[in-house]
């Protein structure tokens, strides 16, 4: 017979944005079972790049993108690309991921993200007042390289922009960037984004997260959630041989999280935008800051005794086994950024939960406050993770105007 469980604040995910939740739920004095059939933080908060980059307000959709699409799409060395047997799939995503490159919507969907990343930083720096964290943060910036004149002509547009929201950023000389990053190839010219952080591991920053949130009382029960029934009184969820009964819910199941939304009553595009990750193990970095050239489309960032290259898009399905064609690609680039590099330690592959206007679903389901949604932040979910937290935090406790979620109701599409 399946246990039972009863408990105030279910939590699906234990990633970074449900460990934020779930720690400050705790921390208010809330009972809270956060499940996850993984160990906490083993999914995209594992393997990304580790940025806490509040300069980050462009969406993946732009007119830019939009204009090279059909060529990124279908050139396997590109960025942004799809495995073409999953195209009949991702069809409808790419179709409304194509409107949204429009100038209207690309505008709308870059106030709305940079109206969320003012407040990123200043909520990680909270969490590291209820988690031990601050040592993990490193605060160098992080830089944007350009291989050519034309790509560094071109940035300065995007450097206005930026500077329009108050976005720190310092426009660098080859030579100013040979004094910061003196490993670094010769670039045409560089973009410093002084004002982000990264995190020496991000692996590790999330263990500390559900330790803290377990010290404040926080449940985790190791399970995968299939079946999301509503009641009277809150919510059933069937979690292999667990029942849980929750007053609420907060879905934070990352790029599984629409099966579970749909059965909360909101069909929300989401896919994977699946990227990839090569480690090296080394005593002796390179670069003491996350480094982007941008010619390549992905981060190189030094964690602790190790470089990380991440980043890049490939559109599959969920389940699709990683692309050793990408691993080389990036493994490749890497070595010409710094020859000498020794044998690759670690390869990994992970889903940034993607909606197609960038922007997160964050808010009541449309049924009703027993279901939240806590997913969706695609590029950048390690950077809103903790401002989510605050926000859902919020709306629990009637302190979030609901006029504040509006860019990211579920119900937008
Ligand atoms: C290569 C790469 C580089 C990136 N670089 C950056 C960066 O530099 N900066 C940045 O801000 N962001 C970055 N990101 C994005 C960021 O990592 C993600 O947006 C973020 O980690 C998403 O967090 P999450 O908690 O929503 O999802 P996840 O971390 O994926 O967590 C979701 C959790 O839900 C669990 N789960 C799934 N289904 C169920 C179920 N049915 N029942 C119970 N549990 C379930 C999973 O096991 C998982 O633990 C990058 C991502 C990638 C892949």
């Amino acid at each position: 017979m399946a246990s039972q469980i009863r408990t105030e604040t279910a939590i699906i995910g234990a990633g970074i944005v449900g460990l934020s939740c779930a720690l400050r739920l705790a921390e208010a004095g809330h009972d809270v079972t956060m499940i996850d059939p993984a160990a906490p933080g083993s999914g995209a908060s594992y393997g990304n790049a580790s940025s806490i980059s509040p300069h980050a307000i462009g969406p993946v959709g732009s007119p830019a993108v939009l204009k090279n699409l059909p060529n990124l799409l279908f050139n396997r060395e590109s960025p942004l690309s799809i495995r073409l047997p999953y195209l009949p799939l991702l069809a409808p995503w790419l179709l409304r991921f194509t409107a949204q490159c429009l100038p209207q919507a690309y505008e709308r969907n870059l106030r709305a993200m940079a109206e969320l990343q003012t407040q990123s930083k200043a909520a990680w720096y909270d969490l590291a007042e209820r988690a031990p964290l601050r040592d993990l943060f490193i605060e160098r910036g992080v830089l944007y390289a350009y291989a050519n004149q034309a790509a560094f002509s071109a940035a300065q547009k995007d450097v206005a922009l930026r500077r329009s929201y108050g976005i720190e950023q310092n426009v660098l000389t080859p030579t100013e960037v040979k004094e910061l990053e003196p490993n670094l190839p010769a670039c045409a010219g560089a973009v410093h984004h002084a004002g982000s952080i990264h995190l020496s591991d991000p692996g590790l920053a999330t263990q500390r997260l559900a330790i803290a949130a377990t010290e404040r009382g926080a449940r985790l029960l190791t399970a995968r959630v299939d079946g999301l029934v509503r009641e009277k009184d809150g919510v059933r969820l069937h979690a292999q041989d667990t029942v849980i009964h929750a007053r609420r819910v907060i879905i934070a199941a990352g790029a599984h999280s629409a099966a579970l939304a749909r059965q909360a009553g909101d069909r929300i595009p989401l896919v994977a935008h699946r990227g990839y990750h090569v480690e090296f193990d080394m005593e002796e970095l390179p670069i003491s800051r996350p480094v982007h050239r941008t010619h390549l489309g992905y981060y190189m960032t030094p964690l602790e005794g190790r470089l990380r290259a991440a980043g890049t898009v490939e559109l599959a399905s969920n389940e699709a086994p990683p692309s050793q064609h990408r691993f080389d690609q990036i493994e490749r680039g890497t070595r010409e950024t710094f020859p000498g590099l020794p044998p690759v330690s670690r390869r990994w592959m992970g889903l940034r939960p993607a909606l197609p206007d960038s922007l997160p679903v964050i808010g009541p389901s449309s049924g009703g406050a027993d279901v939240i949604y806590a997913f969706g932040h695609g590029h950048v979910g390690m950077t809103l993770g903790p401002i989510t937290a605050q926000l859902i935090m919020g709306l629990i406790q009637g302190n979030t105007e609901p006029e504040v979620l509006r860019h990211f109701r579920p119900t937008r599409f």
